[in-house]
């Protein structure tokens, strides 16, 4: 335990530091200003300096004690060192005022042994508690943060395809419920896309799974590349069918997205030798879009824009259709 004692009479910081020693503390610094404490106590960097407990002559030429308590108490660093004032006898006003200033006890002068060491002791050991209870909450505060990382991690797991790493199913049909409600309350247009590979289980067949597995990720992260905007949305449906959800977008706009997309697809070039329409994979679209009214249900856009993807497989494949009224 490391205690510093300021005083401007080398005479008292003997007498101190003489009876604290034989006590058994070892780590005692005598200083003879508060300049110089000030000095001492710069030292330990940010986590402030390695002092347990602060012994202040109160009556000092320049900064006098009181001063100096309370600028020791007024630092982040510095305030949860016990200051423990040196007064002379019947000084009230300067004991009101050091405990004003932050002071946590006071000696009388002359200095009693017995006195100095209890004072030492019960300081030293509320000094203790404080440490404890600053290493409980640094402790605590670790804990919150690690829990905080797990539960952004969990978080991720439930909502996040493994295999492509966009939303999930269950992601989607938590967003669709609250994008639906959103475009009720603002009656704004709610569009929905639905991509489904071409001819894929021909590309399985052709290719092997973990082909195509890899043709998956790779659609999954271009149809990201492309949907852009916040608050749109790419999910993994099921098997090889994707969705995107694009809020506050009519069907025109909805079209022109999934242009881009389909278009995207069409460029990676992705060898298919028994595609139905050409030599590489594809994907077909169906759109649904919308302004919901209070009492519709939003399984209507998807099965509208399941319907239109349907038409579109129906319709030679590679292509985008348009379901008609999808929030009638
Ligand atoms: P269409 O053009 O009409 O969509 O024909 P398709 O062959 O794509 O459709 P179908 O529904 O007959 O087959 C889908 C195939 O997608 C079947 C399955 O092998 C494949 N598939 C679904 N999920 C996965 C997956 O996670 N990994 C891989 N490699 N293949 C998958
Ligand atoms: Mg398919
Ligand atoms: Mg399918």
């Amino acid at each position: 335990m490391s205690i510093l004692i300021v005083d401007d009479t080398p005479v008292n910081l003997v007498l101190l530091e003489d009876i604290l020693k034989q006590e058994g503390y070892g780590d005692i610094h005598c200083v003879g200003s508060a300049r110089e404490a000030f000095a001492f106590l710069e030292r330990g960097g940010p986590l402030g300096p390695d002092v347990d407990l602060i012994l202040m002559d109160v009556v000092m030429p320049g900064m006098d004690g009181i001063e100096a308590c309370r600028q020791i108490k007024a630092q982040e660093r510095l305030k949860d060192i016990p200051v423990v004032m040196i007064t002379v006898r019947d000084d009230t006003e300067a004991l009101q005022q050091s405990f004003a200033a932050g002071a946590n006890d006071y000696i009388i002068k002359p200095v009693k042994e017995t006195e100095l060491l209890s004072r030492t002791r019960s300081v030293m050991r509320l000094k203790r508690e404080i440490d404890c209870r600053k290493a409980r909450e640094a402790e605590l505060l670790r804990m919150t943060e690690q829990l905080e990382i797990i539960n952004k991690t969990l978080e991720n797991l439930i909502n996040i395809d493994s295999l492509t790493e966009v939303a999930n199913r269950r992601y989607f049909d938590r967003l669709l419920e609250n994008e639906w409600q959103r475009a009720i309350r603002r009656a704004d247009s709610l569009a929905l896309l639905m991509i489904d590979l071409d001819d894929f289980k021909a590309y399985n067949e052709t290719y092997g799974h973990q082909k195509g597995d890899q043709c998956l990720r790779q659609v999954a992260s271009a149809l990201n590349e492309v949907i852009k905007r916040a608050g749109d949305l790419v999910v993994r449906y099921g098997g090889e069918e994707f969705a995107v959800v694009l809020p506050n977008t009519d069907s025109e706009g909805a079209m022109v997205v999934a242009e881009r997309l389909r278009s995207e697809i069409d460029t990676l070039k992705i060898p298919h030798e028994h595609a139905s329409s050409g030599d590489t994979l594809t994907v077909s679209i169906g759109i649904a879009a919308g302004v919901p009214k209070e009492g519709d249900d939003r399984r209507q856009i998807v099965t509208a824009a399941e319907s239109a993807l349907y038409i579109a497989k129906s319709e030679g494949r590679n292509c985008i259709r348009v379901a008609k009224d999808s929030c009638a």
